[in-house]
């Protein structure tokens, strides 16, 4: 996501501290952060955080963690939620490779990827968010038998390639659509880039990948 550098960065980065969560990250006790037990959810790539911020408020019994790489685009997500009220997200300004630094191994139940860099060369094909190395790393974090990735995306070779990934991992997928606004999948948030592709009439691919 190409972002203009936002103005008076910092100080709007302070103003949302509470919802930043900063190193040395809380691996394995994101349940203090929170405060509760609740079950903990995570998008990876959060955008300006319509997704998530939309997700949080639907499911107040479920704690999110999102991470964004991209400190001009996680400032708009963590106003948002400041300005909503939300209490059950808390956000990461990092990169997704840092992970297994950052949770502890099981600590997760759900993973949400919407509308990953497709990263078309071949060469840069590890890079995807969908790529066997970043699955193996889900694997990890995600809560065993239970564990779920949910994903989004608008780039027909990238869905392609991700189910090839997921099939060669021997990963149980559900719910496939190649057409998500004309399926009857229930209950869809949409996302900033979801709202912009579907406006200029493209197909949404959609899949759950059971680990
Ligand atoms: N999910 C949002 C944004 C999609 S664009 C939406 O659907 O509207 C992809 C986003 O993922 C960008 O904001 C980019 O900065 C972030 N991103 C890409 N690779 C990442 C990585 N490895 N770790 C964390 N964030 C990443």
């Amino acid at each position: 996501m190409r972002m203009r550098k936002k103005k008076n960065r910092e100080s709007r980065i302070e103003r949302c501290d509470e919802l930043l969560i900063h190193e040395p990250f809380p691996k394995s006790k994101w349940n203090n952060v929170f405060n509760n037990q609740n079950p903990i959810y995570m998008e990876i790539g959060c955008g300006k955080g319509g997704f998530i911020t939309g997700l949080a408020l639907q499911n107040p019994d479920i704690n999110f963690i999102a991470i964004e790489k991209c400190v001009d685009v996680i400032i708009l997500a963590l106003e948002k939620t400041k300005n909503l009220g939300i209490n059950n997200i808390k956000f990461i300004l990092g990169d997704a490779t840092i992970l297994e630094d950052i949770i502890a191994p099981g600590e997760l139940c759900r993973i949400y990827i919407n509308f990953c860099d497709p990263w078309h060369k071949s060469k840069h094909a590890k890079r995807r968010l969908t790529h066997s190395n970043f699955l193996n790393m889900y694997r990890n974090l995600l809560e065993p038998v239970h564990g779920e990735l949910h994903f989004k995306t608008d780039n027909a070779q990238l869905f392609e390639f991700s189910l090839n990934e997921f099939s060669n991992d021997n990963l149980k997928l559900r719910n496939i659509t190649l057409d998500l606004h004309k399926s009857n999948f229930d209950g869809n948030i949409m996302t900033e880039y979801e709202t912009l592709f579907s406006q200029q009439g493209m197909p949404i691919y959609r899949c759950e990948v059971l680990f």
